[in-house]
């Protein structure tokens, strides 16, 4: 049989904690896509002290998300790159009706495959994870202190750059991020559902147990 040729995108849809991150790098590993966080490309923004980054640091740290527009715009911007012309793994985009909107017609213009893998995680499980969670300040690679801690205290095993808790990772921005996340983008888990490429995928095991439920769900979608 041919191969699909048409470009793959995989969104991974769940709370703040839920492991997008951590699977979204497994997964553009094993797959050879290109790991895309909203998440990681602001705080870039910021590292770089750019006015998208001054703008967006304004929302991030009360836990608030940045308007549409200016996420959307990032987001485009991302997605017309050489590099993401065969598909992407996409974490922390679309979190708004409005941000999944604008993707479908981009993804169809492309005549895209879409999966969307939906994380679950109990929520005193997601209080835990983030306020364990240690990120490094070279690329952003992730750990936790106790359930996936670096071989090094302190220091990433990746690049060797320091480990740091994210301002937002504090128990009042996290318990606002988790009531934004209800608000605003659970939401899309109807919206997917209802365009049949919805996939439910239990966020709460063994880190490789969840990656290789989440390479079963994108290959039994025929992707
Ligand atoms: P998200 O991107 O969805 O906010 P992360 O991937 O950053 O979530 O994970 C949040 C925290 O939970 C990190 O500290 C990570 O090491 C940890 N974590 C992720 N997946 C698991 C898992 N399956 N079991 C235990 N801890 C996990
Ligand atoms: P994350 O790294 O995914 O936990 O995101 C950190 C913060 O960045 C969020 O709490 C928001 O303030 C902002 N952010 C990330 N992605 C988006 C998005 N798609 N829409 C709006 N804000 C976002």
């Amino acid at each position: 049989m041919a191969q699909d040729s048409r470009p793959l995108f995989i969104i991974l849809l769940g709370p703040p904690g839920a492991g997008k991150g951590t699977q979204a790098r497994r997964l553009a590993e094993r797959l050879g896509l290109p790991h895309i966080s909203s998440g990681d490309l602001f705080r870039e923004h910021l590292k770089n002290q750019t006015p998208l980054g001054q703008l967006a640091q304004q929302y991030m740290s009360k836990g608030e998300l940045v308007p549409d527009e200016v996420t959307i715009g990032m987001i485009k911007d991302r997605l017309a790159r050489p590099d993401a012309q065969r598909g992407a793994i996409l974490d922390g985009f679309p979190r708004t009706p409005a941000q999944a909107q604008a993707l479908d017609a981009l993804l169809a213009e492309r005549c895209a495959r879409v999966v969307v893998p939906y994380i679950r995680v109990p929520e005193e499980e997601l209080i835990a994870r983030l306020s364990g969670r240690l990120t490094c300040r070279a690329h952003g690679h992730v750990f936790h202190v106790r359930y996936n801690p670096p071989k090094q205290p302190g220091v990433c095993d990746y690049d060797g750059s320091e480990l740091y808790q994210r301002d937002d990772d504090k128990p009042e921005t996290v318990r606002r991020r988790i009531q934004v996340y209800h608000e605003q983008t659970a939401p899309l888990i109807d919206y997917y559902r209802q365009r049949c490429v919805l996939v439910e995928v239990n966020g709460d095991a063994p880190l490789d147990e969840v990656t290789q439920a989440l390479l079963e769900a994108v290959q039994g979608r025929g992707a």
